[in-house]
């Protein structure tokens, strides 16, 4: 049998990427999917990847984990109602859906997909595997990963459901917004715009937005995500955030970058007993007054992805409560994905979020 080959985004070491012609891959294991990638994005991750940060994925490896596709061939134990031709969402959590973390809501650390192989588990426990900026794909353990899209939705109603709109919700859903709650999401690129919009979903009085970016804070206003937007470089965040909360401070914060300055203006601006979930990772390590958190009873949380709630989001996006297609700024075919780590990775042309199409021949 002659092997056929694809159009596949290859990281060759740090800062070092092209668009190569490699094998359409196949399936090892009874409990893989191999699917067409029918649309994916560039995720902020996979710029850390390409800059050589995230040292468990080698050389020679093809990047993207955020991805719709067509089911082209499934592995023999793989049931459900599952068929060739289904179109799927699927999550950038690979997760067997049966081992102890997996039955306590936290796939991101089940103990197959970190130990064998993997996409956003297996940048910090190992063995990146090929990803979905490729014309092929081949998905393990994809019974529990992978999501049919309902009739009457596209691709890109539900492309950011199995990685960033599962982050942003994991952001709101932790830090326990309660009705009437002001809400301040500290970064409004496309993970703090999808926290916005999840937040929206427990109803707060009001949700802030704050960056530096004038464009993306009124994307964000505009599009209904947020209520006020605070550009951090105009004017004084943190002051602005407590003239907006009559002095006490914010019940709840998600803080969506993951750099010193931005926590700190966050634990500064939490009112007595607020809840500041931080789920940007930018920084390793970071100083916890404990002055702060114990004298104002703060809860301060942080951590990676579960993506354990991607059925009820595509229910909520279905019935219209949710909607981010608007973070779609630049779409353009597979051929001109290493532009796109320029456009997107320099945040250049108000780029919010690179989506990939098919590879046109
Ligand atoms: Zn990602
Ligand atoms: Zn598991």
């Amino acid at each position: 049998m002659d092997q056929k080959t694809m159009k596949a985004l290859v990281y060759h070491g740090p800062s070092q990427i092209s668009l190569d012609d490699i094998p359409v891959p196949q399936i090892k294991q009874p409990t893989d999917a191999i699917l067409k990638v029918t649309t994916s994005t560039i995720c902020g991750s996979d710029i850390h990847i390409i800059h050589g940060y995230i040292p468990s994925v080698q050389p020679g490896t093809v990047v993207g984990h955020e991805f719709c596709g067509e089911i082209v061939e499934l592995g023999s134990s793989i049931g459900g109602d599952f068929k060739v031709g289904d179109r799927v969402a699927v999550s950038c959590i690979v997760h067997c859906g049966k081992c102890f973390y997996c039955l306590n809501d936290q796939p991101q650390y089940c103990e197959v997909g970190r130990g064998t192989e993997g996409w956003s588990n297996s940048m910090l426990f190992g063995n990146y595997i090929n990803g979905c900026q490729a014309e092929y794909i081949r998905v393990p353990l994809a019974e529990t990963g992978m999501y049919k899209i309902p009739e009457g939705l596209d691709d890109l109603d539900v492309l950011f459901v199995g990685d960033i709109l599962s982050t942003g919700y994991f952001g709101a859903e932790k830090c326990n917004i309660q009705h009437g709650d002001t809400v301040v999401v500290w970064g409004s690129g496309p993970v703090g715009m999808c926290a916005m919009a999840s937040a929206r979903l427990w109803s707060p009085a009001q949700i802030i937005a704050v960056d530096l970016d004038q464009n993306r804070l009124e994307t964000a206003k505009k599009n209904g995500v947020c209520d006020i937007i605070i550009n951090s470089g105009k004017e004084d965040a943190a002051t602005k955030v407590m003239e907006l909360t009559n002095g006490r401070g914010a019940d709840c914060a998600i803080e969506a970058i993951g750099l010193v300055p931005t926590i700190d203006s966050a634990m500064k601006t939490m009112r007595v007993g607020g809840r500041l979930e931080v789920i940007g990772f930018g920084t390793p390590t970071y100083e916890l007054s404990m002055a702060d958190l114990f004298m104002k009873n703060l809860s301060v949380g942080s951590g990676l992805v579960p993506a354990n709630h991607m059925g009820s989001l595509i229910e909520l996006i279905h019935k219209g409560k949710l909607n981010l297609r608007f973070l779609a700024t630049h779409t353009k075919p597979l051929n001109d994905i290493v532009e796109g780590y320029d456009i997107f990775g320099n945040k250049k042309d108000n780029c919010i979020k690179w989506v990939v199409t098919p590879y046109e021949e």
